[in-house]
């Protein structure tokens, strides 16, 4: 239920920021429109490149390079890492339309060293620094290089750029009111970006708090990165920590934090994925790379050149991407459909990425908004997905549990069935042994004792009467004697077998000892058990035995009369078949209350 819960809150909660996101891009425009625009300025520059990094501004001015500057024809410069010196030159005349206006030139890379010179019609000239290596000289605290133009009637604009990161120049001119209009709508955009990466990040850090899953560690592990990644591409670094930070962190930090994010991307995606379980292989892949980006990431901070660190990462990130990528593929192709919303994740992200790579190449027309907001929002949709997919899984992994439990309490109970049912059968067997006597088969003495009681308790309660008979193989012993233990044991069985299908259904017959047996005739007069006793002695006179051929028995009969307790009438019966024998064996005698009640023999 809870896990459930989280997956509908997660949904709401990305609705709600992708509305108010999407609410803020669409009315900032008409926000914006109203202010003067502000130029774009890579078609108005003349390059030159100088690769003995010696030329001077001095030089420049003597007009010895005048025709080397070559006219831009791209509205955004990119020169990616180079050893030259790069030139940049503006004429003023065209740009700078409003002598009494106060402007400002803008590039918005993250550069070693950029130097301006502002130089005037009589060749003389001023010159502002800036970039890393001249952080201390910008006054305002922004993330990219600011140059002010107080003086509207310079002539013309050097820009010098150098060093070794990418000599990328993105670069605007606005007027003193567009460009803190610019300033606003940064601050405001920039707080809605990171107050959403920074929200995502806490409300899974708690979600790992109260699950205790893994992968969310590692997901808010991966957003940390992302978010320190995102903040080093914008140059927030440098807003924010200049005074905290040596100045080699603020070169290597594109490295540093683009390997930080691919490792925790990878270490998320493993566990997310359970690619040791589903696809081994692509398990010791990830591991494999997962030790190349620790390397690299050790690397960035300590190999002096950082074109070699920098492009090293770009081929790392383009192969953890397209294997992380795969993986997905390859999990959900297994069945796994908690690889779902990680592919919508990857493949927005992907594409986000892809576009920009085609406008690196100029496939697609350039501009900044692919080079800074395309991925950041690719990577917000993929941090989405990827957040969304945890939950998902989560409530997957939650049912096959449930499942689980299911079939084990269902195995569980067929198996205690089974248990007590043998065991049911183990106590009867056991009753049975109990009661049966091993020899003949027939119910024991504890089993008369117990069918007598019944007997006893019955005729007290519901003054009913019963009767019992017992017999006794006359000259037993002789068999025993003539034809040895054996076959007196099969006179016995014998004669146990003729007594239990000679009695009435709801007679009882068991053996009383040695070779004497006992019937319990319920709700029986003694006339009745005198005559079901006649019956079994003829039934005993007449059946040829095995070896012994004729062997006869006698029989003592009694009631139970008021007052009688086991004893009494035991004795009684046990007196009447005294009785029997005395009379010459083969015959019935019945007593109805003592020695001298005897009534009749037959
Ligand atoms: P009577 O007609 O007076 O009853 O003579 P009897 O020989 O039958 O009586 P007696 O009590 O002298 O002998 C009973 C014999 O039964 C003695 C004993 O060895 C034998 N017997 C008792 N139990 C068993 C048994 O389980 N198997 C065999 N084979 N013999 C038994
Ligand atoms: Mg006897
Ligand atoms: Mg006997």
């Amino acid at each position: 239920m809870m896990k459930n819960k989280i997956i509908k809150t997660n949904l709401l909660f990305y609705f709600f920021i992708v509305l108010i996101f999407t609410f803020t891009q669409f009315s900032l425009p008409c926000h914006a429109a109203e202010l003067s625009e502000p130029t774009v300025l890579g078609k108005h520059y003349d390059v030159f490149r100088d690769p003995s990094k010696k030329i001077t501004i001095e030089d420049l001015l003597s007009s010895t390079y005048d025709n080397s500057f070559v006219a831009s024809k791209n509205n955004y410069l990119f020169f990616w890492h180079t050893d030259d010196t790069i030139w940049l030159r503006l004429d003023t005349d065209k740009l700078l339309k409003d002598k009494q206006e106060s402007y400002w030139l803008e590039v918005t890379d993250k550069l070693d060293n950029i130097e301006m010179y502002l130089v005037k019609e009589d060749g003389s000239y001023r010159v502002q620094k800036r970039g890393i290596s001249n952080m201390d000289d910008q006054n305002i605290h922004y993330r990219s290089n600011l140059f002010q133009i107080e003086e509207p009637t310079v002539k013309e604009i050097y820009i010098k750029l150098d060093g070794e990161l990418p000599l990328n120049a993105i670069s605007y001119l606005f007027t003193t009111d567009s460009f803190i209009n610019k300033i606003i709508d940064y601050k405001y955009l920039t707080g809605i970006f990171y107050g959403f990466l920074s929200a995502l990040l806490i409300y899974n850090l708690f979600l790992f708090f109260s699950l205790k899953e893994k992968a969310y560690f590692y997901y808010v592990l991966y957003m940390f990165s992302f978010i320190l990644y995102q903040a080093t591409l914008n140059s927030l670094d440098i807003e924010l920590a200049s005074q905290y930070l040596p100045k080699w962190y603020f070169i290597k930090s594109s490295a540093i934090s683009g390997n930080l994010l691919l490792l925790f991307m990878i270490l998320f995606c493993k566990e997310f994925l359970e690619l040791k379980k589903y696809l081994p292989r692509f398990h010791k892949i990830g591991n494999l790379l997962l030790w190349i980006t620790i390397l690299s990431l050790i690397a960035s901070f300590i190999v002096p050149d950082v074109t070699i660190a920098n492009n090293f990462t770009i081929i790392l990130a383009v192969v953890v991407f397209i294997s992380l990528w795969l993986s997905g593929i390859f999990v959900l192709l297994k069945g796994q459909k908690m690889a779902r919303f990680y592919m919508v994740g990857w493949t927005v992200l992907l594409g986000s990425i892809i576009v920009q790579a085609l406008a690196f190449l100029s496939i697609i027309p350039f501009h900044p908004i692919i080079f800074e907001e395309v991925p950041a929002i690719g990577a917000i949709f993929e941090s989405i997905f990827l957040s969304l997919a945890l939950g998902d899984k989560i409530n997957i992994i939650k049912k096959e549990h449930q499942e689980m439990q299911k079939m084990l309490n269902e195995t569980l109970e067929h198996k205690v069935k089974e248990r007590t049912q043998e065991l049911e059968r183990a106590k009867l067997e056991l009753e049975k042994l109990a009661n049966t006597d091993r020899l003949t088969q027939i119910p024991n003495r504890v089993r008369l004792d117990f069918v007598l009681e019944e007997a006893f308790e019955h005729a007290q309660h519901h003054e009913t009467m019963f009767s019992i008979i017992l017999l006794d193989i006359d000259y037993f012993k002789e068999v025993n004697d003539e034809f040895g233990h054996q076959v007196g044991d099969l006179v016995l069985m014998n004669v146990a077998e003729i007594l239990k299908n000679t009695i009435r259904e709801q007679d009882t017959v068991g053996r009383w000892g040695g070779e004497e047996f006992l019937v319990i005739c319920p709700q029986t007069t003694l006339d009745d058990a005198v005559k079901i006793s006649e019956k079994l002695r003829q039934q005993l006179e007449n059946y040829q035995f095995p070896i012994v051929q004729r062997k006869t028995s006698s029989f003592g009969v009694t009631s139970y009369i008021d007052g009688d307790t086991r004893n009494t009438l035991l004795s009684r019966c046990d007196l009447a078949l005294y009785q029997a024998k005395e009379r010459g064996r083969n015959c019935v005698e019945f007593l109805i209350d003592d020695v001298n009640d005897r009534i009749s023999c037959t």
